[in-house]
């Protein structure tokens, strides 16, 4: 008698070209999902579809604003018609805006909490359906700045808070229909949008954010990857409506470094 083939598993990536994003994207299909990257960027695609050539899979990308739910719509139809039902979605696009309160002017304070925020409802109301059906899992990317305050990123700040109220809601309105709905809550992870933070700080500054992490260091993409596989995958069945802090233990307390050097 044959074996009984597995469920096919199907991965819908927003933010899929990038930092995170691309991660996730490589750490699923090792894992064994079929993969749809989603960005707004078609170069950042393209170039994110040459960098998962040497993971084997089905990969397909489609380029779609998550601002939009009519084209993260499109995205999620052509996903299913090309792969099946999505049973896993990251909702891992997002945007850094820096600024104190009184620096945040009308236009960055409405895309920050139209990439960050809007965005991760968007990708929630385009994906639901589909996710329904399978009864599949859900995870979008806050931030430390979702559970306590950046100093200095007060728009930022705001939108990974509700990006949080906003997936609880989701676990509660949908885990009775059999959705897991979770996030991860990362402090600096060494990517793109990191690299463009540091670029506008002084040196001191990001040496204060890195002596602030007891383990030393900030998070690679993959570490971060990895949550997100683990809170997708069946290993986090009873996970719902919960904030994975993934942050070096930078979250747990106060912190000093203390030079223990000889
Ligand atoms: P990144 O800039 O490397 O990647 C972000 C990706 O999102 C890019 O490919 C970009 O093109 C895409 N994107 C941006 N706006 C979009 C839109 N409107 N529609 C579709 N795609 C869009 O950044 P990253 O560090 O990988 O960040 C991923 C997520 O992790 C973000 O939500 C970010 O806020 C969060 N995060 C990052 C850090 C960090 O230190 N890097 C820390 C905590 C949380």
């Amino acid at each position: 008698m044959g074996e009984l083939s597995a469920a096919p598993r199907v991965a819908f990536v927003t933010g899929a070209a990038s930092g995170i994003g691309l991660a996730t994207v490589k750490k699923l299909l090792a894992d064994g999902y079929s993969v749809a990257l989603v960005d707004h960027s078609g170069p950042g695609l393209e170039r994110a579809m040459v960098a998962t050539t040497a993971h084997s899979g089905n990969v397909i990308s489609m380029q779609a604003d998550v601002t939009s739910l009519e084209e993260l719509t499109e995205a999620v139809h052509a996903t299913e018609a090309a792969l099946g039902d999505l049973t896993a979605v990251a909702a891992c696009a997002g945007i850094e805006v820096m600024g104190a309160v009184l620096d945040i002017v009308p236009s960055d304070w409405d895309r920050v909490i139209a990439v960050n925020l809007t965005g991760v409802l968007n990708t929630a109301q385009a994906t639901l359906p589909s996710l329904l059906r399978s009864r599949g899992s859900f995870v979008a990317v806050s931030s430390d700045a979702g559970t306590a305050a950046s100093q200095g990123f007060a728009a930022y700040t705001a939108s990974k808070h509700g990006a949080i109220g906003l997936v609880r809601c989701i676990a509660l309105d949908y885990g009775p229909a059999g959705i897991r709905a979770n996030l991860v809550a990362p402090s600096f992870v060494e990517t793109p949008m990191a690299r463009r933070i540091f670029a506008e700080v002084d040196e001191a500054d990001e040496q204060f954010y890195r002596s602030a992490v007891p383990l030393g260091r900030f998070a690679r993409a993959d570490e971060v990857a990895n949550a997100i596989a683990h809170l997708l995958g069946p290993e986090a069945s009873y996970t719902n409506g919960a904030v994975y802090a993934i942050d070096g233990g930078s979250t747990a307390g106060y912190f000093r470094a203390i030079d223990e050097s000889p």
